[in-house]
């Protein structure tokens, strides 16, 4: 695809990106989170629930909102909430030969991860996936100061830290609202979303306009194919 021809760095978001949803990974993560507020804050469940929603619409991220509120240790929380199970996550062998070919076949092309969760998490994550070893660079919540996308105080940090020209970098993200930034910024933007159900707390990223995404697929290892 034309497209991509100008294209040097390879972005990817993590969580329901580089695996679906249909893993529930956050489902685990969001009751390990309730369990920490309950624990922290000495809360009843529902009162614990309502907490963390409220933290997570109004800092968004639930850590943000703990740090900002109780000042929290941003370490022992990330901790607590990325102890899960990746037992149910394959390993994806197509996605692994697409993700090669993009060094293989393009010469001083990069394959970056670009994650709100931290870097431990995505090698957990991508250990089950057996692709760990197929990314140049892992760049978490930690590396950006704790400043979540879609932030533009995160992107810009992120560009500055990996020594990326957005002009010749795409982003893959399941998340619409955390491509408006990149797309600001020149990069070529591509919605990662399988047709399933997306999680309800993820709903507030997709109102809104569809301006800043230029590409939008249902298979990211089809879509890889065409465009390496
Ligand atoms: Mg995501």
């Amino acid at each position: 695809m034309a497209g991509f021809d100008h294209i040097k760095n390879w972005v990817f978001d993590l969580d329901n990106t580089l695996y679906p949803p249909k893993y529930k990974l956050f489902d685990q993560i969001d009751v390990n989170m309730t369990g920490y507020i309950k624990k922290y804050l000495g809360l009843g469940q529902d009162e614990a629930y309502a907490k963390q929603k409220y933290l997570y619409q109004t800092y968004g991220t639930t850590l943000n909102g703990l740090m900002a509120e109780h000042n929290i240790d941003p370490d022992e929380f990330l901790g607590h909430v990325h102890q899960i199970d990746t037992s149910d996550i394959p390993p994806n062998a197509e996605l692994r030969n697409q993700l090669f070919r993009i060094t293989e076949e393009r010469e001083n092309n990069r394959r970056i991860v670009y994650t709100n969760g931290t870097r431990k998490h995505a090698i957990n994550v991508m250990d089950a996936l057996e692709i760990t070893d197929m990314f140049d660079i892992i760049i978490g919540i930690r590396q950006t100061d704790f400043v979540p996308k879609p932030k533009a105080e995160a992107f810009d940090k992120f560009f500055k830290m990996v020594d990326i020209n957005p002009k010749t970098s795409v982003m893959f993200e399941d998340l619409p609202v955390n491509l408006k930034v990149p797309k600001q910024r020149g990069m070529t933007t591509v919605l990662v979303q399988p047709a399933e159900v997306q999680h309800p707390d993820s709903k507030w990223a997709f109102d809104g306009n569809d301006e800043h995404i230029e590409y939008k697929t249902k298979d990211l290892e089809g879509f890889l194919e065409e465009v390496i």
